[in-house]
């Protein structure tokens, strides 16, 4: 036997297996972790930085160092488990996040959380350490609980806003009690921050959230990018008058003049591609026998090209000023596209494991996303039954769980060998 042969069975004892993934501990992890929460009625309620969001922490973390991880938590509660890899050579990111919203399902977070975990768990028992480390991450209060989401990854990228702390979380409380009872300094949140650089890459898996694999019968969604988000205040504007002796043609009403407006949103979204909402709509002075005077609305437009995100908005402009109505920009969040090179890895994996895929957007923000800001990163999904999601009715079914955990697992393989 020469020395390299030697060092070879070292490192790998018996003969080097090829990682596959444990079912049965995949479910059993999976069905340990819904028990944090779970309600009579099914609904899982482990809101971040709750005590029992802690202890499904604290039991994840146990679980991660079984299987050899260097487990730290940071300074805004995320969980961060290294598998040491072969070169000096920054972590590949997975993960996802095992928080809930109030009173909601299962599957959210959850999923792409254990997922990751077999993923780790099988590289371990067939003692294979890929040339990148690989970070376990459980992202804290992705959901919407803390006076908004994703508050782990925010801290984590660096764009938390401190003034968050003071505002009221889900249950009125300040976000900043909920972190002090959490065991966490508030003031120390950004020092969760890590630089660019420190991952070479992120890559989730979670629920889809929509039906729109149901609806087409596949079992993987590979996501090309996050939408961006638009939202412009119209205020359409007449004069208010007696609703009974006002002549119908000596009429200047607001409300009628918005009508046709809701209606060229809506086919301005298939004429684009994108999707558009008016979901914020008052009309005043709001009385049943007084002619509207003025009407304020919100258009919200979602779409993965910022050019056509521009066109849409120019089109809103003209269409306004027609009706002699304000028009305001009030939010703009640009698009972010997902990582070329992970997606193909995604592809790989899938074309290995002979599972037809899905290329679409993500119409919801992820950690996934704001992790953009620190490595390449990219998204997959599984279906959802029926597209729903936040509630106990959120289901997934073990087989398409047990697809994304392998496309999980293979994906990260291939994305080992790609990565420089
Ligand atoms: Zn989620």
């Amino acid at each position: 036997m020469n020395i390299g042969a030697f060092a070879l069975q070292l490192r790998y004892p018996f003969t080097m297996l090829t990682p596959t993934l444990n079912v049965t501990a995949f479910q059993q992890d999976f069905e340990t972790l819904r028990q944090f929460g779970l309600q009579a009625d099914g609904a899982v309620h482990r809101v971040g930085y709750s005590d029992v969001d802690m202890a499904a922490r604290r039991w994840l973390t146990t679980r991660m160092t079984d299987l050899g991880l260097a487990v730290r938590q940071d300074a805004a509660g995320n969980t961060i488990g290294v598998y040491a890899g072969q070169e000096d050579l920054p972590a590949i990111g997975i993960g996802s996040h095992t928080d809930t919203v109030p009173y909601g399902g299962a599957f959210d977070g959850a999923l792409g959380m254990v997922a990751a975990l077999a993923v780790v768990e099988a590289l371990h028992a067939a003692n294979v350490r890929l040339r990148h480390p690989i970070e376990l991450i459980n992202f804290a209060a992705e959901e919407a609980t803390m006076a908004g989401g994703t508050t782990g990854s925010q801290a984590m990228t660096g764009i938390f806003n401190m003034a968050t702390l003071d505002k009221k979380a889900w249950d009125g409380k300040p976000v900043r009690e909920h972190l002090t009872a959490a065991g966490l300094a508030p003031e120390a949140m950004l020092d969760a921050k890590r630089a660019k650089g420190e991952l070479a890459a992120f890559l989730e898996l979670h629920i889809e959230q929509s039906d729109r694999l149901e609806s087409v019968q596949l079992p993987i969604a590979i996501v090309d990018g996050f939408v961006g988000i638009r939202r412009y205040a119209v205020s359409v504007y007449g004069v208010a008058n007696h609703a009974g002796t006002t002549p119908m043609d000596r009429r200047d009403d607001a409300l009628v003049k918005a009508a046709p407006f809701i209606n060229t949103v809506r086919e301005l979204t298939d004429e684009f591609a994108i999707v558009a909402t008016i979901g914020d709509f008052t009309v005043y002075p709001g009385a049943p026998n007084v002619i509207p005077e003025r009407v304020d609305l919100i258009v919200e437009t979602r779409g993965l090209d910022a050019n056509v995100l521009d066109q849409v908005a120019e089109v809103l402009q003209i269409e306004t000023a027609k009706l002699g109505a304000s028009f305001e920009a009030v939010v703009e969040k640009p698009p972010v596209q997902t990582d070329a090179v992970i997606q193909q890895a995604l592809h790989t994996a899938c074309k290995k494991l002979g599972l037809a895929t899905l290329t679409m957007p993500s119409g919801a923000g992820h950690d996934a996303m704001n992790m953009s800001r620190l490595c390449p990163q990219g998204i997959f999904f599984v279906p959802s039954k029926a597209g729903i999601s936040h509630s106990k009715e959120e289901y997934t079914t073990p087989a398409d769980c047990l697809n994304g955990a392998q496309v999980y697992l293979e994906a990260v393989l291939a994305l080992d060998a790609l990565l420089d």
